[in-house]
């Protein structure tokens, strides 16, 4: 099959055009529920055929939306949010589809994954509570979005009803201009620096502020925000429970699970405690050197979380005298795009070609796929910043690699997007390393679906790929982003195409690893509290308590009694990170043990282990639980070892 060629005749059209397309989807869905067909073919096909088709008109504004915004994106988009949101309301309420669905048998593995998938997500929706129940868990449902929305705002009140005047050079000297330009500003004719909670200005303050005093006025303020929002977690916990309760868990952790892949409650909080107790000693190790260096250089006997950031960047700097624009000048765009393309085309056997198509910017680079002389996939890459596109990076998936009713085999692409320094006429784009590590992490996604081999539309690629899993080809890909052998691929300099210095290359690993302990125990303190939070219900001081007994083991300066983190945890209370926040790491435990897995320190990588690597893993997309498919390519479990190991941690 041809692929779809990028473009959005009418704007203006769009919606009506949307409106449409989903009018003849809800005929098509209705006359499926309700016909006499009980088979797989007959039926759960053509559905994913719908989802293809949708996926395949809506993605392009969506994506053109966030890439080259413009009034006229903005409004279509706006337009086809709520048709959106209505028409996948009334397929989730559709009882005789799911009435049928449970009816229908297959004989293959991805098609029985497909209907069990199918089967849940309208479980988890109430389809099998009664008329009662069901209005019931709707209620809940609203005010737990409202409760969500209270509790961004009255965080974002307690951000925006405070600042911090500064008078005295002295007090921000060694603030860098960048930063200490924002916070300029004039008062009765008199400059001062203005210092608030928005996180550019907090953190700038927190790292490069001199004065003690202001930077515990600081962390006082932050830490103690929203007090109000207390009550909020009350209900929302209560709310959250009772939900959980109502679709038959035992808790809102259980809840949460039904949907990822680890097993089971207590396997995460295991594996949390597990990980904690790990890196406990080189964290202790850690915090010494700090604090070492703290009472060597200012006199500090007794170092303050106020005063960790501030000494930390200081002694860093001491450490290694190394920034960005040190490594800038051999990471030419141009240079690191070709260098990973070449990475993965040997790591995978694949083969890239550049294809002039149709795009929505100038700067856009689009390859097509090989495997073995057989055209694969397609991908876009749209890397550099501009007004018009929206922060950040990302991969967006586009068409999905399937086998449609006829025996047709359908073609995947996707979008990588990033905001790297624009190239000019006189310059080209340079990227800092973070940036190669991004454009890395973003390209394990991209293949990850696009090296998708599966059947079955809703499993093939990133489909059905649970949540606590889906960084994990990302981050593996990054993984290689720090390796010697990987950068010297492409790491010379964009004038005199001089090779980057060893030295260089071991300060970018070396860097990476500064007080990854320390940083361990951080993530490792928000997920447990976050998962254990939703195991029972807590309320008023138990929460704070829950609190008060993890930091007892991850928390090694002592916490005042001012800090109410918990009213400014809004990945949890606000976002969908509930019960979930321990995925970022479970995630990075697999994709470390994969990575040391593929690694061979002197070529750069075991070229055994990387085809095990896309046949058991990239190839499967959502087929089966990742843990599985991890059992079968290495015959094993991953190693909570190698996650420390990545980090130069000794465990
Ligand atoms: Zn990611």
């Amino acid at each position: 099959m041809q692929f779809q060629e990028f473009k959005i005749d009418n704007l203006e059209q769009f919606p009506k055009e949307l409106e449409t397309l989903l009018a003849s989807q809800l005929a098509t869905i209705e006359r499926l529920s309700k016909n006499d067909d009980f088979t797989y073919e007959g039926v759960v096909k053509p559905l994913q055929e719908l989802d293809e088709e949708l996926g395949a008109f809506f993605t392009p504004l969506s994506h053109l939306n966030s890439v080259e915004n413009s009034d006229a994106t903005q409004k279509a988009y706006e337009e086809s949010l709520p048709q959106l949101s209505k028409f996948s309301s009334t397929v989730a309420q559709n009882e005789a589809l799911y009435q049928k669905l449970k009816k229908i048998k297959a004989d293959d593995a991805e098609a029985k994954r497909v209907l069990e998938h199918d089967v849940r997500d309208f479980v988890l929706s109430g389809a099998d509570l009664t008329l009662e129940e069901k209005k019931e868990l709707e209620d809940i449902e609203m005010k737990l979005s409202e409760l969500g929305n209270n509790f961004s705002q009255n965080l974002l009140n307690a951000t925006n009803g405070f600042e911090m005047i500064v008078e005295d050079e002295k007090d921000v000297a060694e603030i860098p201009e960048s930063d200490l330009a924002l916070a300029r500003t004039e008062v009765e004719g008199k400059t001062v620096y203005k210092f608030t909670l928005q996180i550019p200005s907090y953190l700038a303050y927190m790292t490069y502020g001199s004065s003690r005093a202001y930077r515990e006025e600081m962390a006082k303020a932050y830490a103690s925000r929203a007090p109000e929002n207390a009550e909020v977690i009350d209900e929302l916990m209560a709310l959250r429970q009772k939900k959980a309760k109502l679709l038959g868990f035992e808790s809102f952790s259980a809840y949460s699970l039904a949907t990822k892949d680890a097993s089971s409650t207590d396997v995460v909080t295991k594996f949390l405690e597990e990980l904690a107790e790990k890196a406990l000693p080189q964290a202790k190790e850690e915090l010494k050197e700090l604090q070492e260096f703290a009472l060597r250089t200012d006199g500090i006997e007794s170092l303050q979380g106020f005063d960790v950031a501030y000494y930390s960047e200081k002694l860093k700097k001491e450490k290694f005298d190394f920034d960005d624009s040190m490594t800038k000048p051999y990471f030419e765009q141009a240079n690191v795009l070709r260098g990973m393309l070449d990475v993965v085309s040997e790591l995978f056997a694949v083969t890239f070609k550049a294809v002039e198509v149709s795009v929505w910017n100038e700067k856009v680079k689009v390859f097509d796929i090989y495997k073995a002389e057989k055209l694969s996939g397609r991908i876009y890459f749209d890397l550099e910043a501009r007004e018009s596109k929206r922060g950040g990076a990302w991969m967006h998936d586009w068409e999905t690699h399937y086998v449609d009713v006829e025996g047709q085999t359908h073609l995947p692409s996707a979008f990588v997007v990033g905001n790297f320094s624009p190239s000019t006429d006189e310059n080209p784009s340079l990227l800092r390393h973070d940036d190669v590590v991004t454009l890395f992490h973003e390209m394990g996604h991209a293949i990850h679906h696009l090296f998708g081999t599966c059947k079955e539309r809703s499993v093939s690629g990133i489909n059905g790929v649970a949540w606590d899993v889906v960084e994990f080809p990302s981050q593996f890909l990054e993984a290689f982003a720090y390796e010697k052998p990987i950068l010297k691929r492409f790491a010379f300099h964009y004038e005199t195409q001089e090779p980057m210095s060893d030295e260089l290359l071991n300060k970018i690993k070396d860097t990476k690893n500064y007080q990854a302990a320390l940083g361990i125990l951080r993530q490792v303190e928000f997920s447990l509290f976050d998962f254990n939070l939703h195991k029972k219900l807590y309320q008023g001081d138990e929460v704070q308590a829950l609190l008060d007994g993890i930091r007892e083991t991850t928390a090694l300066l002592a916490v005042p009694k001012y800090n109410k983190f918990q009213n400014g945890f809004a990945h949890i209370f606000a976002g969908g990170y509930a019960a979930g926040y321990y995925s970022y790491k479970w995630a990075e435990v697999l994709s470390a043990d994969a990575f040391y897995a593929c690694l061979d320190e002197v070529s750069g990588f075991n070229q055994e282990k990387a085809d095990g690597y896309l046949h058991y893993i990239l190839n499967r997309g959502g087929s089966e639980d990742m843990s599985v498919l991890y059992q079968k390519w290495l015959g094993r479990e991953p190693k909570v070892e190698s996650l420390l190991k990545l980090y130069g941690i000794e465990a």
